[in-house]
């Protein structure tokens, strides 16, 4: 804690970074922190707690615009800032990421490259539960799963908090927000409740992080990550990991079998 808290204030204090988004404690749980000066500093915190994503944050110009940033990483946020970067969302030299290390050790990347190249080694977590709920869906009949899904995203009230979430949602302009043409039903119904879930995901093919923000911002605690979750695995059964030459929805391979149009 107290090294993170020095080396971040150095970095204040020498102007290379303007600004730090970390954790500190709130009231139960570790809350972000965005870091603008040495006392605000001695509130970071960064352990094994920390696993919300705050690569969210970094695409949030009001905030970070043309500013040097250095950012507390978590694995899933890590793999978020390395996409925001083969997305063109950042630049190289203006983030600095603190990572930890499996022993609670704090790692240094002062390129996103270097980011990039420790999560080629670094095993995923276990993402033991979402993968359990996912082939626990994935095997109900399909009226059972139908009726499963309709009665969870019939809760949804459209609050767009799993949208808020997402580090991979950056757009200025959101496709629930544009009604010329209305491409979704802008009010709340089962239907097109499942319509924005949908969409929404589709939008992520290839390139979500798989941080599970989306299902942990939500106030009613639909499982809108699993959606996103069972997306990430057949994406990466059909065509492999997103590079930094492009994913899924940006990219063209006239030889693509698409053996998913049926
Ligand atoms: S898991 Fe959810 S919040 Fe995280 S990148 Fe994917 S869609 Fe976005
Ligand atoms: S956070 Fe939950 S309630 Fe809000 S739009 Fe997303 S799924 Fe619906």
């Amino acid at each position: 804690m107290n090294e993170l808290r020095s080396k971040v204030k150095e970095l204040l204090g020498s102007r290379e970074i303007d600004l730090f988004i970390g954790y500190e404690q709130g009231t139960r749980l570790p809350r972000p922190l965005i870091a603008a000066s040495a006392e605000e500093a001695d509130r970071l915190i960064f352990d094994e707690r920390c696993t919300g994503n705050l690569a969210v944050y970094l695409t949030r110009k009001d905030l970070t615009g043309g500013k040097k940033v250095g950012i507390a990483a978590s694995y899933y946020a890590m793999r978020s800032v390395g996409r925001l970067l083969d997305e063109n969302q950042l630049q190289e030299g203006m983030v600095k990421v603190f990572g930890l290390t499996p022993d609670g050790g704090l790692k240094l990347f002062e390129a996103i490259a270097d980011v990039k190249q420790h999560l080629q080694a670094a095993p995923a977590p276990p993402k033991q539960v979402e993968d359990e709920w996912m082939k626990e869906i994935a095997e109900m009949p399909a009226e059972e799963r139908w009726k499963f899904w309709t009665s969870e995203l019939s809760k949804c009230f459209k609050c767009y908090a799993c949208r808020a979430a997402c580090p991979m949602c950056y757009c200025t302009k959101c496709i629930v927000e544009v009604n010329r043409p209305q491409w979704l039903q802008p009010w709340a119904a089962t239907l097109s409740n499942m319509e924005w879930q949908i969409s929404r995901v589709m939008h992520m093919a290839g390139r979500c992080a798989d941080c599970g923000a989306c299902g942990a911002a939500c106030p009613l605690g639909l499982p809108v990550h699993i959606i996103a979750h069972k997306m990430v695995e057949m994406v990466r059964q059909s065509f492999g990991e997103p590079t930094e030459k492009g994913n899924v929805l940006s990219t063209f391979n006239p030889n693509d079998e698409e053996h998913f149009i049926r």
